[in-house]
């Protein structure tokens, strides 16, 4: 998997400024406002450490209350207006933080409506899609994760700056030459073994944390199994009606509570490989790089009292230089443990990315189709034959036919003969990988995608209604003509219960929102989806199984109204109800990916030996 591959800080750092302009886009203002809030809240520090030094230096010297009042007031006035304008920013970055927060899933979401279909629904799109979103709630990796990288990176690199600028003279004050025991101090030697020092231990501490933040992101796989184990088990019984009255009938709390003591013991629990972590290499690379740091501390303010001691400064200074020194090795420190942090979540930053730049092939044609009013859209399938994508046996095999205009086409055949594939392949949800599919003659990949879809209306099998108003479910939208609606809804037997519904098109569907939502029976969401499909009124409508929620009596209802709601536009269904097919101009007969017969149904019925025969025969014995 991605997530353990070592990478470069080169490339790491390519995907973290790739994931900031990403985030960028989303709110232009997040970057520039952490910026400078943490350049303030980092440089407070260092202001207040400045000014005590010299109201120390002038308690410890001259004692001037004049020149002591004037550094006080000074302090307090600075230091306050800077924390002020700091707290204020701090705010402001909260409020973008959220606001970014909140967007977060637009990228994805638009990645998968402009997605191919065929990448949508392909299984490794969606584990790609769920690991992204696991490893961010589990660990908080991804891209959202390069905010607080970049906020480490300024924090730290304003600390050195400051820390730096304040420590500066300590290296270069001088102990007298009269003070003969610590002139020693003076040698260039020492200053750079300090330096040195400082750097090392600040390195090796940064790369433990850094170190403990690896071990951490190695667990991923696991973490997120155990997220998923703890989702699906931990709260067994809870949600779902259905879950929960099969839960207590066959009593699968057992299962349940056998996964989770598994979980807890083996897995991500309380006695997992994070408990183990901590106790073992990450506990000690932590309280290594802990320790380094005092040892720093230490070390700090031997050379400094020693200095002071020679008589190089003042005793306020020892403060300014111990305070500023420690942070600089505090920063330093943090600013190796974000180059560690950068890398490690580099790599998932290039799983987001992967899901993120899956190519898109559907959208390359640039045709638009003819805007025809006298609906004449001819579609030809030309020695078409497809495979799933990842399978290896050919789903439709040289599928050959022409929709006349205006016909009834019915798509009949046992179950997995390829009928639901032929309409996905008319519908360009998928492309074909050999032959080619026709619209007035020429190949549907030269046209513009959308526009092609436009002439489809498609009623699947496994349409979705939406928690919305029903008006807004037939149409797509929030403005819409009233009066379609209310025809579509008729043309699809919805009338009378719509005349009962207490707000007309205006009633909420189901009550996921709201108390006065309505359920429907799934016999009516049918229905609404076909209106929805006539609403649409596009030249082709699909009907996959259009009646199977329905009752008979619905049912033979729809049937009588279909010839009228189809109208002049081309109509294909595919029904298992061979006694519906009858109406049909044309019947296609599907067997093992192929078309193997062709024809009206009295012409198909009367060929015994026949496809189609043996399949009316063995319906017919039901209704004899
Ligand atoms: P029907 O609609 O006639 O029941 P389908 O067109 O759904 O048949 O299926 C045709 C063949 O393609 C079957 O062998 C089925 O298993 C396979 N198939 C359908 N959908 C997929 C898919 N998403 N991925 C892989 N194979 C599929």
């Amino acid at each position: 998997m991605n997530e353990e591959k070592n990478l470069s800080i080169k490339e790491a750092l390519k995907l973290q400024l790739r994931a900031m302009k990403l985030i960028h886009s989303l709110d232009r203002s997040l970057f520039p406002i952490i910026g400078l809030a943490n350049i303030f809240s980092s440089v407070t520090p260092f202001i207040l450490i400045w000014f005590s030094a010299r109201i120390l230096n002038e308690l410890a010297g001259k004692r001037n209350p004049d020149t002591i009042w004037r550094w006080v007031i000074l302090t307090v006035v600075i230091t306050g207006m800077i924390s002020l304008l700091s707290y204020g920013l701090q705010r402001l970055e909260e409020y973008h933080r959220k606001k970014v927060r909140a967007d977060r899933e637009i990228p994805f979401m638009n990645k998968m409506f402009d997605m191919d279909y065929c990448d949508m629904a392909d299984d490794k799109t969606n584990a790609l899609r769920a690991q992204i979103r696991q490893s961010e709630n589990w660990g908080g990796y991804g891209i959202f994760y390069s905010i607080s990288t970049f906020e480490s990176v300024i924090k730290s690199i304003t600390g050195i700056i400051s820390a730096v600028t304040l420590t500066a003279s300590l290296f270069t004050a001088k102990v007298p030459e009269s003070s003969e025991r610590y002139v020693i101090l003076n040698n260039p030697l020492f200053i750079a073994l300090f330096l040195g020092l400082m750097l090392l231990l600040a390195f090796i501490s940064g790369r433990l944390f850094g170190y403990v933040g690896k071990l951490k992101a190695l667990q991923a796989d696991g973490a997120r199994m155990g997220n998923r184990i703890f989702g699906r088990f931990g709260f067994f019984g809870i949600f779902g009606v259905n879950s929960d009255v099969d839960t207590r009938i066959y009593k699968q709390n057992r299962i349940a509570k056998e996964y989770m003591l598994a979980y807890r013991h083996e897995g991500y629990g309380l006695w997992g490989p994070f408990i183990k972590m901590t106790r073992g290499k990450g506990g000690i690379a932590y309280a290594t790089a802990g320790s380094l740091s005092n040892i720093f501390t230490g070390v700090v303010y031997t050379f400094t009292c020693l200095k002071a001691l020679g008589g190089a400064f003042g005793v306020g200074l020892i403060t300014q230089y111990v305070g500023a020194a420690t942070t600089l090795s505090g920063n330093l420190t943090d600013l190796f443990k974000t180059i560690s942090d950068i890398k490690t979540n580099g790599n998932f930053l290039r799983t987001c990315f992967e899901f993120l730049d899956i190519p898109n092939s559907m959208y390359q044609g640039s045709l638009t189709t003819e805007k025809r009013n006298d609906r004449k859209y001819e579609v030809e399938f030309k020695n078409v034959s497809f495979k799933y994508p990842g399978t290896d046996t050919w789903a439709l095999r040289n599928v050959s036919m022409k929709f006349n205009v205006g016909n009834r086409v019915a798509v009949v055949g046992e179950n997995g003969s390829g009928k639901t594939t032929f309409i996905k392949l008319l519908c360009r949800l998928y492309d074909p990988q050999e032959g080619e599919i026709l619209l007035n003659g020429i190949n549907i990949k030269k046209y513009n995608y959308r526009d092609y879809m436009d002439i489809f209306s498609i009623v699947f099998q496994d349409f979705q209604l939406l928690s919305q108003p029903l008006g807004n479910n037939v149409t797509g939208c929030l403005d819409y003509d009233k009066d379609r609606v209310i025809n579509a809804l008729t043309d699809a037997g919805f009338e009378n219960r719509l005349n009962e519904l207490p707000d007309g098109l205006n009633t909420l569907l189901y009550r996921d929102f709201d108390d006065n939502g309505v359920n429907i029976s799934g016999g009516e969401a049918q229905k609404i989806a076909i209106a929805r499909a006539l609403y649409k009124d596009a030249p082709f409508l699909i009907l996959d199984e259009p009646t199977a929620a329905l009752d008979p009596i619905a049912e033979a209802e729809i049937y009588s109204q279909l010839n009228q709601i189809v109208d002049d536009r081309t109509a294909v269904y595919i029904s298992h109800r061979l006694s519906s097919c009858r109406f049909c101009d044309e019947i296609l007969v599907f067997d093992h990916g192929s078309i193997v017969e062709t024809g009206s149904h009295e012409e198909l019925v009367n060929h015994v030996n026949g496809k189609y025969n043996a399949l009316w025969n063995a319906q017919a014995q039901y209704y004899a």
